[in-house]
């Protein structure tokens, strides 16, 4: 690229940093041209991380309590369909087991995630949820089970939860369509997202990076609705193809992309809490490394008992799966030491100042 222009994406950075916005043209012009700039838009995003939550790197102990569900998404290892996957439930003494190993370990947010399963009532996710708070009241619990009514939100939240993680995939509508069956709705994602914010969650929306028929457009309206939206949480990572699902022969996202996105979001939401995913380091043996210097914030290793571990496979390759959390934390804490940051033991609530 020429130096001019060099200079000029650069000027646009410094804009978003001070601005903490831009147009959508302008995103787009960034996305296109990200090659040269990339390094200079991680030092600033890492600046903006590092003025609000200094070195700190949080992490969220994910619990994986099942793998039933009952959507289709085209690019999910988990889906209904796929009659490949070996389907599990993890009890309620088998979820409090995790969190007491997690706890050990200086966990203080644990993730219950899960497909779309039925079996798991509002009566059973209060139990579950009130069991988690009476053992460990310092503790935040987070939510990731995908859609549900606003009464069942409602009574999750009374019981305990204190955040809530849906990715909304993509904002652009004909895009939703083209990676869910029709029986599932954009509207209503967009709608259960609205609703937990109303209830007073934090709230954690995003989207995969290099899903199938994705264009760099979609990626700049990601941003402009992320602004608008404001979430305390973003989850972001490149899409990974799963042998047993209809986008098998898709190419996988890049993590270059990945990474550029992350900074572009942490200078448009300085505070928001924004994890290097499992994905990310999935693609690339660096990824998650490669994420913090990028604006992210955040890890989310794996919890699940180590022998439900490789059932809950949303794309191939997963890492991790055969590890103990102990072992993962210590290889976490090893590889954040190498970008000069910090995990701590805390909760690692979104920062308001
Ligand atoms: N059922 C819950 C949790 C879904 S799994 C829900 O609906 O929110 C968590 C996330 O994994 C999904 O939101 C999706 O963005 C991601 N995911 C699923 N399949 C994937 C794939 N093939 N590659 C990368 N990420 C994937």
């Amino acid at each position: 690229m020429p130096k001019q222009h060099t200079a000029m994406y650069k000027e646009l950075i410094d804009k978003l940093r001070y601005q903490k916005s831009l147009s959508k043209d302008e995103y787009l012009k960034l996305i296109k041209n990200r090659e040269d700039i990339s390094e200079y838009l991680f030092k600033n995003a890492r600046e903006v991380c590092e003025s609000i939550y200094g070195k700190d790197i949080y992490i969220r102990g994910l619990i994986e309590f099942t793998n039933y569900c009952k959507n289709d998404c085209l690019y999910c290892g988990i889906r209904r369909s796929n009659k490949e996957a070996q389907r599990y439930r993890l009890t309620q003494e088998e979820i409090l087991s995790c969190a007491k190993q997690g706890y050990n370990l200086g966990f203080r947010t644990f993730v219950l995630q899960g497909g779309e399963d039925n079996f798991y009532t509002d009566e059973k996710m209060e139990k579950i949820i009130k069991s988690i708070k009476t053992k460990y009241p310092d503790c935040a619990i987070t939510l990731s089970m995908g859609e549900r009514s606003f009464e069942s939100y409602q009574r999750l939240k009374i019981a305990g939860a204190d955040r809530y993680l849906l990715r909304h995939e993509t904002i652009s509508k004909s895009h939703y369509e083209k990676i869910h069956p029709k029986q599932m709705n954009f509207e209503n994602r967009i709608k259960c997202l609205q609703n937990l914010k109303k209830l007073g969650y934090q709230v954690g929306c995003g989207f995969m990076v290099g899903s199938p028929y994705q264009t760099e457009e979609n990626l700049a309206e990601e941003m402009i609705f992320l602004k608008q939206f404001n979430p305390q949480m973003v989850g972001i990572g490149p899409f990974i193809s799963h042998k047993d699902t209809p986008f098998k022969n898709e190419k996988s996202g890049n993590v270059e992309l990945t990474l550029f996105m992350l900074g572009l979001i942490r200078l448009t939401l300085p505070n928001v809490l924004l994890p290097a995913t499992t994905a990310l380091g999935t693609m690339d043996l660096l990824g998650r490394e490669k994420g913090i210097k990028a604006g992210a914030n955040v890890l989310m290793p794996n919890l699940s008992p180590v022998t439900v571990r490789k059932k809950y496979m949303l794309y191939d390759n997963k890492i991790c799966t055969g590890d103990e959390s102990a072992e993962c934390l210590e290889c976490l804490k090893k590889r954040v030491g190498t970008t000069g940051r910090t995990i701590v033991v805390d909760r690692g609530d979104y920062k308001t100042n």
